[in-house]
Parts: structure tokens; C-alpha cells; sequence
């Protein structure tokens, strides 16, 4: 298996559809999904040019966060969270893709180290309605995202969502279009939101044409996880 070459592959991909739906894809930002995968491969992703890498479990991440102290590297915790893995969270990610409660936006935001920059949060929405998914309803989303927004130490950026999946383009399009319509009626109630965190290996092209500003990929770069 050729990292490289998979990367350049996602890669085109992403740019095919957004040029097929007018968008710039240097607006579509490639998070490159290496949890459970060793250490060698983020470096090999990292010197074909990768910089983000998404990860779920705290362990397995803070082992290759401290084995690969690379210049412009930026890691996005995006697995579930515990209320006491908040501080560690805090302070050694940029990003965290999956927050649905206030009580752990206010412990990020208070355990981030004031030396560092505002951590950037998604709210996480449950967009199938699966009651076994993360995440906040869409009915509970403005309440949430107005308090998140007010905290010190977390910027929030935006929303993030992993539906169930569906078969064909046009299913996997809808929840996608519903996140996206939640974010401009945020932004149109006085929020100013920039990140729709959508689209895996197996739907980002439905995410792509909704409006995705990240792409969280991991199957096709590195390969199916065990
Ligand atoms: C594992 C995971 C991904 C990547 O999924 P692939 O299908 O391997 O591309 C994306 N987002 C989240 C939240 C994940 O847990």
C-alpha cells in the first residue's frame, strides 16, 4: 500500500468535486484520519505534504503526538470525549471535532493552557437521528452553540456530523445539506461560524457538494483499520 500515492488520490478527489460544484477546493481542507495506524505512517503522509491528522483515542494519539514534533503539524481530536480526559485534550490538540455538551466545552476551554491559542470546537450534530449517536439534535443546537460561543479558552468554529450511512448520493446528501442549513441560520442569528466538518471516505463527495470544509479521511490514505 502506497500512502502516497492514496493521499494524492483523496486529493484529487476532493478537487474533482468541488470543482464540479463551483467551489475553490483550497477550501476544502484534507484531515487525514490516522487513529490506530502507527506513527511511520502519519510521517510518511506528513512528507508527502499531509499536515492535519485526525485521531480518536488519547492514548493511541498522545503516543504519536510526542514520537513526531513536526513543524506545522496540527492534530484534531475527533473520538468521544470523557469529562476527565479534558485537560490532556486541552492541552495537546488544535482542533476537537466532537463536543455535544457544555460541561466539557468549559473544561477544554478552562484546562487550555493561556499560552496557547483559543482551541477550535465543532459541535457535534447527531444528523440521522440514531439515538445511538453522539451528539446534540438539531433542535438543541442554537441553545448550545450561543453558550459554547461565549466561553473563554475554545473558539467555536463550527459543526461537525457523521451520519448513518446511505447507499446512494442523494440520501448521503441530506444530512449534509441539513448541517449546512443549521450553520447559516447560526451565523444569521449573530454567530460567525466557518466550518462544516462532514464526509468520510465513503460519502465526502456528497459532503464536498453541501458545502464540507473538512473532510475527515482515513480508509483511503491508510488503508482499512483492523
Ligand atoms: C474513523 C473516523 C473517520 C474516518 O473514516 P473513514 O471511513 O476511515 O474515512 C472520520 N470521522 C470520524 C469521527 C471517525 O471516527
Amino acid at each position: 500500500m502506497e500512502i502516497a500515492t492514496q493521499l494524492q488520490q483523496v486529493e484529487r478527489r476532493i478537487e474533482a468535486a468541488a470543482q464540479q460544484h463551483q467551489r475553490n477546493p483550497t477550501t476544502v481542507q484534507l484531515l487525514a484520519v490516522s487513529k490506530t495506524k502507527p506513527a511511520s505512517m502519519v510521517q510518511v503522509a506528513y512528507d508527502a505534504g499531509q499536515r492535519h491528522f485526525g485521531e480518536n483515542y488519547l492514548q493511541d494519539a498522545l503516543e504519536k503526538i510526542e514520537a513526531l514534533p513536526l513543524k506545522g503539524i496540527v492534530w484534531h481530536f475527533i473520538g468521544a470525549i470523557q469529562s476527565n480526559k479534558t485537560r490532556t485534550i486541552a492541552e495537546n490538540f488544535d482542533w476537537v471535532h466532537g463536543v455535544d455538551r457544555l460541561k466539557i466545552a468549559q473544561r477544554l476551554g478552562a484546562q487550555r493552557p493561556t499560552e496557547q491559542k483559543p482551541l477550535n470546537i465543532c459541535i457535534q450534530v447527531n444528523s440521522s437521528g440514531e439515538s445511538s449517536k453522539a451528539g446534540v439534535t438539531f433542535e438543541e443546537l442554537p441553545n448550545l452553540a450561543q453558550q459554547i460561543a461565549k466561553l473563554p479558552g475554545v473558539q467555536l468554529r463550527g459543526l461537525m456530523t457523521l451520519p448513518a450511512p446511505a447507499s446512494n448520493l442523494q440520501q448521503q446528501r441530506r444530512p449534509f445539506q441539513q448541517l449546512r442549513e443549521a450553520l447559516e441560520a447560526l451565523n444569521q442569528s449573530g454567530l460567525n461560524l466557518d466550518t462544516l466538518s462532514m464526509g468520510m471516505s465513503g460519502d465526502m463527495e456528497a459532503a464536498i457538494a453541501e458545502g464540507a470544509t473538512i473532510v475527515r479521511i482515513g480508509t483511503d490514505i491508510f488503508g482499512a483499520r483492523g
